[in-house]
């Protein structure tokens, strides 16, 4: 089973027929069928790793004023606790809190209501540690090899580029900045450079492009879950939204 990583974005794409909700159809049919989902999201970004146990995860609306039809919107997936299980004992000696409290948050459910709109896969959503370095990020992903094996998709949605502060509606092009950081990004992942994924946060743009670490992480793990003959295809490459929020999504193997 490939990996994949996924620039979610605005929460909008979850309703409108953008050229990204296009793409993530196009993923879903291009993949094998998985037996379920890992999905690693920014939005489930907390103190402790954890992976949701419950059987019916709920669909949460995970973000402020939007259109009703946004707020209202469901993804039905059923849960897979014994998938839960398993990834806490791939991460093991790294505590995996079995937590029946989060659901689906924005990041997995915008996309994956594209990808799989029966919502007829079980998806387990695994959390953002916030406290780990990127590099215990990176073997975490690595740790979760295994479950490619098993046909599992392992599915991490963030962004590249990501900034609330000076993203701008209005604005057509993209700040020089996260021009360069999206490209350095892009090269280093073509390049299977591990030190300078890891070691983001030293490139002289990362502070405007990204952050708030939450966002970038999921990167790494499939960073991490990649093999050395994988090859590397780019699902969307290239694309900053509203100037600040890099739409790249790419898949290995
Ligand atoms: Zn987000």
């Amino acid at each position: 089973m490939p990996a994949v990583f996924v620039g979610h974005g605005s929460p909008m794409n979850a309703i409108e027929d953008t050229p990204y909700s296009r793409a993530w159809r196009a993923l879903g049919e291009a993949l094998p069928r998985p037996r379920a989902i890992l999905c690693v999201s920014a939005h489930y970004y907390r103190r402790g790793t954890a992976a949701t146990a419950n059987e019916k995860p709920p669909t949460i609306h995970d973000f402020g004023n939007f259109p009703r039809k946004l707020h209202e919107m469901l993804y039905p997936a059923p849960g897979d606790p014994a998938l839960a299980a398993e990834a806490a004992r791939l991460l093991a000696p790294t505590p995996v809190e079995l937590d029946e409290r989060w659901g689906l948050d924005h990041g997995s459910w915008s996309i994956l209501a594209h990808m799989y709109p029966n919502a007829d896969i079980p998806v387990v959503e695994l959390s953002v540690y916030e406290d780990k370095s990127p590099d215990e990020h990176f073997e975490l992903g690595a740790k979760l090899a295994p479950l490619r094996e098993r046909g599992v998709l392992v599915m991490a949605t963030g962004n590249v580029v990501h900034n609330l502060e000076r993203f701008n509606p209005r604005m057509t092009g993209a700040y020089d900045w996260g021009e360069r950081f999206d490209t350095y990004i892009r090269t280093s992942l073509e390049a299977n450079d591990r030190a300078a994924l890891v070691g983001y946060e030293r490139h002289p743009d990362a502070a405007l492009a990204a952050p708030d670490r939450d966002h970038f992480l999921p990167i790494l793990y499939v960073a991490g879950i990649r093999r050395p003959d994988d090859s590397l295809t780019w699902i969307v490459d290239g694309g900053l939204e509203m100037g600040a929020v890099s739409m790249r999504a790419f898949r290995v193997g």
